[in-house]
């Protein structure tokens, strides 16, 4: 078993997964049950009494994860909203949230169009102006959510900057899970686009970081599923009790999966990020396009902040094409190694229309206001041949 004092890619590649005990199978084993035998009536072995409650694929995946994050306590999901789900669980009626202005399309339709409807309040900011994120807080605010870079505009929030202002504001109290201890706002971010490979955003200030494990940390186009990490010991206490109580949890071959993938993580995040630094010089370059963001260029408002928190910028990408719409739909339409289609992070290249897809849940107006417009696509670079995708990228555009 690895030691806390292990690297990156030793954790990746050996973290919660001591070779099996019954077999020496070097692989955690797919523990495909859904219940466990009890010796006498509530006597069960290590916890497993039912697999919504605890799984050992899954709790290999839980250690693994908690490992890469520089968490104490790991909870896998069946999705990343159901783990934002199970966030927003720890909140009750008359709470209010602040939420940076870009996030990814269904992170805000759970809050506007399911948790609104059960008293919870939230107000979006842009959460690069630290000013006008502090205006945000309101008495009632119990729960700041970010994500960095953000999905689509690729915006770099400071998160120890946020977590200072949350930091700042008075305890409450009336966190019904847990009255006995007066608690700042939750600081949760969304460390989706960057991995813990990037960021580690537990040591920025961070009490929760949340991953849609379908992107990145899966990383092959083949699993959804969500983690929650965090150091707070209470904090997870509750989050375990609602991950069992509300029950989105992933199947042990999903576990499986995410497990066989973690232990790649660093290798493709390097090859994902050096592509992207290609391309985004490329298509900076290109007179068919307007506008290139990507947190690496130093043309990025926040490059300096990317630099600081970050360990390398990752391989999302956005670009604004002249020409509007039928530019965009023509350019999408002939691109041939990137694949048009939702989703990103996997290892082969996707790109996309964030306004008629992914985003298309965020009101016209709000995406206006963001930038989202008809022109931008948005580019997830996978590991194939740089050259080869610049080729096609050049060939579409021309
Ligand atoms: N967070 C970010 C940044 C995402 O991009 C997504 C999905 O695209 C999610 C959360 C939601 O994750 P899932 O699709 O696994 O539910």
């Amino acid at each position: 078993m690895p030691e806390t004092s292990h690297r990156f890619a030793t954790l990746a590649i050996h973290a919660g997964q001591a070779p099996d005990p019954t077999t020496g199978a070097i692989m955690t084993p797919v523990y495909m049950t859904s219940t466990y035998v009890q010796a006498s009536p509530g006597v069960v072995k290590d916890g497993y009494d039912y697999s919504r409650s605890k799984n050992p694929t899954r709790t290999a995946l839980e250690s693994n994860l908690a490992a890469l994050e520089g968490a104490r306590h790991g909870l896998a999901f069946s999705s990343g909203l159901g783990a934002m789900d199970c966030v927003l669980h720890l909140l009750k009626s008359g709470d209010h949230v602040v939420l940076c202005d870009d996030v990814y399309g269904g992170s805000f339709r759970i809050i506007d169009k399911v948790f609104s409807h059960l008293g919870i309040a939230a107000t979006r900011v842009d959460m690069t102006d630290l000013r006008a994120t502090e205006s945000a807080f309101t008495d009632n605010t119990r729960l700041v959510w970010l994500e960095t870079p953000t999905n689509p505009m690729l915006k770099v929030v400071d998160i120890a900057a946020v977590a200072t202002l949350t930091r700042r504001r008075p305890a409450a109290s009336d966190f019904t899970w847990d009255k006995a201890t007066p608690r700042k706002p939750i600081l949760v971010v969304d460390n989706t686009f960057a991995t813990p490979f990037l960021q580690n955003p537990l040591s920025l200030g961070a009490d929760i970081v949340t991953h849609s494990c379908t992107k990145y940390i899966g990383g092959h186009s083949d699993v959804v599923g969500g983690a929650l990490l965090t150091s707070d010991d209470a904090l997870a206490a509750r989050l375990r009790f609602l991950q069992n109580a509300c029950g989105a949890v992933p199947s042990p071959m999903d576990c499986f999966l995410l497990l066989r993938s973690t232990k790649t993580l660093h290798v493709r995040m390097e090859r994902h990020g050096a592509n992207a630094v290609k391309i985004a010089d490329f298509l900076s370059s290109h007179r068919a396009v307007e506008k290139v963001t990507y947190p690496g260029l130093t043309s990025h408002p926040q490059h300096e902040i990317a630099k600081r928190q970050m360990r390398g910028y990752g391989g999302m990408i956005t670009a604004v094409l002249k020409g509007g719409l039928p530019s965009a739909r023509r350019f999408l339409e002939r691109v041939k190694l990137f694949s048009l289609g939702e989703s990103l992070g996997g290892v082969e290249s996707l790109i996309e229309h964030p306004a008629i897809m992914t985003h298309a849940s965020v009101p016209p107006e709000n995406r206006k206001a963001l930038g989202i417009d008809d022109g931008l696509v948005r580019l997830s670079v996978g590991i194939e041949d740089a050259a080869d995708l610049i080729n096609d990228l050049n060939t579409a555009l021309s």
